[in-house]
């Protein structure tokens, strides 16, 4: 099992930010560092949520967006590490459509249940596999630091 290493801070940045969408969804960037257990996190970007048809239950990060992001991550010598999103009133597991959208083999996407406005569980998965065909999520352990 691999595991996502994250500074408090950026936790609690994660989850305030679902709390403050609520009861429609968040999502972000998180950039940070490999290391061969998981992604070491140094920093989290929040991004506007497009899917303005069903808002509460779909995310969408703006293509152009990503792109300045990640051009921005470079610039300060980091890597996409993975992407963050809230379940408004929905556990921290992801979804059939959340699956369907992964598409960065080897990044973590971390769920946050937000449940009546307030955050709850945070979980991370990692998406594994060699190509889209068999890519698949794996649990992972959040160990956060200081
Ligand atoms: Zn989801």
């Amino acid at each position: 099992m691999t595991t996502l290493h994250i500074p408090k801070p950026i936790v609690e940045a994660m989850r305030t930010h679902g709390e403050e969408t609520y009861p429609h969804e968040c999502c972000g960037v998180l950039l940070g560092h490999p290391t061969p257990d998981g992604w070491r996190v140094a920093s989290a970007v929040r991004a506007g949520n497009t899917r303005s048809d069903s808002a509460h239950n779909r995310y969408h990060i703006a293509p152009l967006e990503l792109v300045k992001i990640q051009r921005e991550a470079t610039k300060q010598g980091l890597d996409i590490a993975g992407f963050y999103h809230s379940h408004p009133d929905h556990p921290a597991q992801w979804s059939p459509t959340d699956f369907a959208e992964a598409h960065w083999i080897g990044c973590s996407y971390v769920i946050t249940e937000v449940a009546h406005g307030t955050a709850r569980a945070t979980n991370s998965f990692l998406l594994a596999g060699m190509t889209e065909e068999d890519k698949h999520f794996e649990n992972e352990t959040i160990a956060i630091g200081e």
